[in-house]
């Protein structure tokens, strides 16, 4: 392998290129939950899509596996080396190309931070659909690779649903460009589709042609406490028929607040009292007093429903983000408290109150572990947090993986859920794939991988065990 590396370096080298030193290569080893790690043989960082090209055609030639890597937000193993992989980071393929204000169009390059995008066409009026907690550090190219979902999949979708062209290099250094802006196009097999949630194992996307929105005049946030999370069901379907602007509808269970705040003692309780669930909506409304009183009359409907026990509207954008805090930050906080296993699973929206009951029983059979759940209540999707509680050495942490895993993935499947309702799968998840997805799904990802990249050199081992 070494001799393979070196040979790489000196048919390929270019100012810059690589880093040279592997004391240069932590922030690229180990990724941002700090479970999954390893040493890479090179990180290259290349400036164009020539480059990518040139690199995994080189790379390929000498049989070199290769972990593609844009923002290394990921949390699924899948954009960080298992050992001895070439690590080609995107981020210095950071331009935004051009901006079709009438299209509502922009063409990027895949390491354009998620933030960097957003401001940047919010200056031209519009905004970019999808946004999640890591919008400061994930890069297009990360997020279309993980087809990332966020806060407005409700109201907006996905990455695949604001896509309309795409660039990819090939294992081979094929550069595969169809940068379309139409929005109409069907013109045989529409092959960005494939490369939407691939996770690197099928090639390295390097620009893409994504749609954005017109600015909505204003957004109206409120903070919603609940008095037992068996009616969350029932608050979805009301909002969802009441809020005819819903872009979010978020839940939060009460032990994260607690975590919140004994992490940061800054944090407010948010209402007088104590309550078990929280859920926080937003709403596209149009400008102005009359528009928000509107706004103030639906959450009125709900408190006289008895759906909702209390709530507080946002009359700021500082109290905005405070209230969004309470919903973003729990994640930024669980990983400062310890280790922790992370599932993300869809259920269907109705069953999520049994779901969570069903979790916290079983979290009471791991002693030293911190459970913390929250989500998308619009898209059924939870976030199960199983976190290495202050006593938990690191070897019964991991000891109980498997276990939980098979616990929490048995419930999923009960319900008819997924396995990874927008994380991906990468190496965490890939024994759980067989959860979601039929025997001949599964064989024909493998032929569609062996036929892009025969020689295996594309992220061995992310989504299904190499062969
Ligand atoms: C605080 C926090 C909150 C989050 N919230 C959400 C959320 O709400 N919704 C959500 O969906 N995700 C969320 N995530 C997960 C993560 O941010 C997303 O998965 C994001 O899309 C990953 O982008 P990235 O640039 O960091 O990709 P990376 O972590 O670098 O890579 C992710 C995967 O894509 C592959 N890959 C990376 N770049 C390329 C490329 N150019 N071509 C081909 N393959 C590539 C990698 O090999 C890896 O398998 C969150 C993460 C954090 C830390």
């Amino acid at each position: 392998m070494d001799t393979a590396v070196s040979r790489l370096r000196t048919a390929l080298d270019g100012p810059g290129l690589y880093l040279d030193s592997p004391a240069d290569f932590a922030p690229y080893s180990t990724d941002w939950t700090r479970k999954f790690s390893g040493a890479p043989s090179l990180v290259a960082r290349p400036r164009s899509t020539e480059q990518v090209a040139k690199l995994l055609a080189a790379c390929d030639r000498h049989g070199l596996p290769v972990v593609p890597q844009c923002g290394n937000t990921g949390m699924v193993g899948g954009g960080v080396p298992r050992g001895g992989e070439v690590v080609i980071n995107l981020s210095r393929m950071n331009r935004i190309e051009s901006f079709d204000p009438i299209a509502g169009t922009v063409q990027v390059e895949a390491g354009v931070v998620l933030q960097t995008l957003n401001e940047a066409v919010a200056a031209e009026g519009f905004f970019m659909p999808v946004d999640l907690g890591a919008r400061g550090s994930c890069q297009i190219g990360g997020m279309i690779a993980t087809n990332a979902g966020g806060l407005r999949v409700l109201r907006y979708g996905h990455m695949r649903d604001q896509l309309r062209g795409l660039e990819v290099v090939l294992a081979d250094g094929t550069v595969l460009s169809n940068l379309n802006k139409l929005k109409k196009n069907n013109t045989g097999l529409d092959l960005k589709h494939l490369f939407v949630g691939s996770e690197g194992i099928l090639g390295i996307i390097t620009r893409a042609v994504l749609q954005v929105v017109p600015k909505p005049p204003s957004l109206e946030t409120a903070l919603l406490a609940l008095e037992e999370r068996r009616t969350l069901p029932a608050l979805l379907k009301n909002v969802r028929a009441s809020f005819r602007g819903l872009s979010s509808l978020e839940f939060i269970v009460r032990d994260a607040i607690d975590l919140l705040r004994e992490v940061d003692p800054g944090v407010r309780e948010p209402f007088k009292e104590i309550y078990p669930v929280y859920v926080v909506v937003e709403e596209e409304t149009g400008q102005g007093p009359v528009a928000r009183e509107e706004f103030a009359d639906r959450l009125d409907k709900l408190l006289s429903q008895g759906l909702v026990a209390d709530a507080i509207v946002a009359d700021s954008e500082t109290r905005t983000r405070e209230l969004w805090g309470y919903r973003e930050r729990p994640t930024e906080a669980i990983s400062r408290t310890g280790l922790t296993h992370k599932f993300d699973v869809t259920v269907p929206q109705g069953d999520i109150p049994r779901f969570c009951d069903e979790i916290e029983a079983m979290a009471k059979d791991y002693a030293g572990f911190r459970l913390f759940l929250y989500g998308h209540l619009g898209d059924g999707n939870v976030h199960v947090n199983m976190v290495q509680g202050r006593h938990l050495t690191k070897e019964a942490f991991y000891a109980a993986e498997k276990a939980i895993a098979d616990r929490v993935y048995g419930e999923v499947a009960a319900l008819g859920g997924s396995v990874s309702a927008e994380h991906g799968i990468g190496v965490m998840k890939r024994d759980y794939l067989g959860h979601s997805r039929s025997e001949a799904e599964i064989a024909t990802m493998r032929r569609l991988k062996a036929t892009l990249d025969p020689n295996g050199i594309l992220n061995p081992g992310v989504m299904f065990a190499a062969k």
